[in-house]
């Protein structure tokens, strides 16, 4: 979902525009020869406010936060120009439109909602006129007052649409590109540079968390391919993998062939050996088109310093383990080995041959 705040692709036209406004406010202030000075309470008070807004606007997330300060930061402009202008009378008649015309462009390029920018425009366009005698409009000239704002609208409407559908359609390319590099086409599992990415933002993000990292090789899949087709081993890769999704809690990643990862980031490693357990049972329940399948797995508890490629090499040699005490098995490293039938023993990394 598209959120202006988290893309935040125009840091730059906020702090020009809030700059601008600062700085025409204290100016217009010391224009003023019966104050010469810098403003009254209600002048700084705006020009405060309107920093505030300012580095909220810079600094939040939040798409609701960002809509509420641009609200705020239009609303607090507008007002403080009205104050302005109302002091500097009659010169600042002559400005009013040109301010009221200025606030509805800088409004354009903060609201990624055409409703919110409209109820923006509107409530600017009140706060700047008012309460102004007819006198007024009649010295500016009722028709020409009218084409003006219906002008200033229609730019800035048009202006809103164009800068947010480019941002939108900028966005939509930058998600396409992220999902393109971090799934797997096949089953959309997360890849292997995403997996283990995902796994050192999540030792970063808390390195108490308890990281268990399962490796999981589906056995005798080559004759399966060999056999059935390689059409049909691909829909026994999308059957695992749907099979992960739902029957396991972590985090689940494709690492390349038939050979997938999950990352419980909650639990103990006995409840991870639980869940890998009953996924086994799953796996060998599955029947796609008359193939039976089993996994092996190595299942290994990250330490808190332990980088993600050493604690999947450790996965891995348990995963190896497994396959080497005749496979359709889980191993659990570093505690007492797990094994359906027989013990398994240490057993050196290696390509352990079909039997
Ligand atoms: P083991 O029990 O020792 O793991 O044996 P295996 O046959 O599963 O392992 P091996 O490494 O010999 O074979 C893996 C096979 O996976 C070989 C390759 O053709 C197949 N493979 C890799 N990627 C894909 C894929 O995307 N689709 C299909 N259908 N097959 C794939
Ligand atoms: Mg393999
Ligand atoms: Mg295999």
């Amino acid at each position: 979902m598209f959120n202006l705040a988290e893309e935040r692709p125009f840091h730059l036209q906020i702090n020009i525009a809030a700059a601008i406004s600062v700085v025409i406010l204290l100016f217009g202030r010391l224009l003023q020869p019966e104050t010469g000075g810098f403003g009254s309470p209600s002048h700084l008070a705006s020009v405060g406010l309107l920093c505030i807004c300012w580095a909220v606007l810079v600094r939040t997330r939040r798409d609701v936060t960002f809509r509420i300060f641009g609200l705020l930061g239009i609303v607090v402009c507008a007002i403080a120009f009205r104050m302005l202008l109302s002091k500097l009378a009659p010169h600042g008649d002559y400005w009013r439109f040109l301010v009221f015309a200025l606030i509805l462009v800088h409004g354009a390029v903060l609201f990624s909602r055409i409703r919110d920018y409209v109820v923006v425009a509107m409530l600017s366009g009140a706060i700047s006129f008012a309460g102004l005698g007819s006198d007024y409009f009649a010295a500016a000239g009722y028709p020409e007052f009218v084409i003006a704002t219906a002008a200033a609208s229609v730019i800035g409407v048009m202006l809103n649409i164009i800068v947010m559908s480019s941002y939108k359609r900028l966005y939509e390319a930058k998600e396409g590109y992220r999902l393109l590099s971090s799934t797997d086409p096949l089953t959309r599992l997360l890849n292997r540079r995403a997996f283990m990415a995902r796994f050192a933002e999540l030792r970063i993000e808390d390195s108490a968390l308890p990281l268990h990292l399962a490796m999981i090789d589906l056995d005798h899949f080559k004759q399966i391919n060999d056999t059935h087709g390689h059409e049909r081993g691909d829909s026994v890769l999308l059957a695992v993998a749907d099979c992960l999704q739902r029957h396991v809690p972590g985090m689940a990643g494709r690492l390349g062939g038939e050979e997938f990862a999950i990352l419980f980031s909650e639990g103990s490693r006995s409840e991870a050996l639980q869940r890998l357990d009953t996924l086994l049972t799953e796996v060998r329940m599955l029947d796609i088109d008359g193939v039976s399948l089993t996994f092996s797995a190595g299942l290994v508890t990250a330490g808190a310093e332990e980088e993600a490629g050493l604690a999947l090499a450790r996965a891995d040699a348990a995963l190896y383990q497994a396959k080497a005490a005749g496979r359709n098995r889980i191993v659990s490293a570093d505690v007492a080995p797990v094994s359906r039938d027989d013990n398994v023993r240490p057993f050196p990394r290696q390509r352990v041959p079909a039997e």
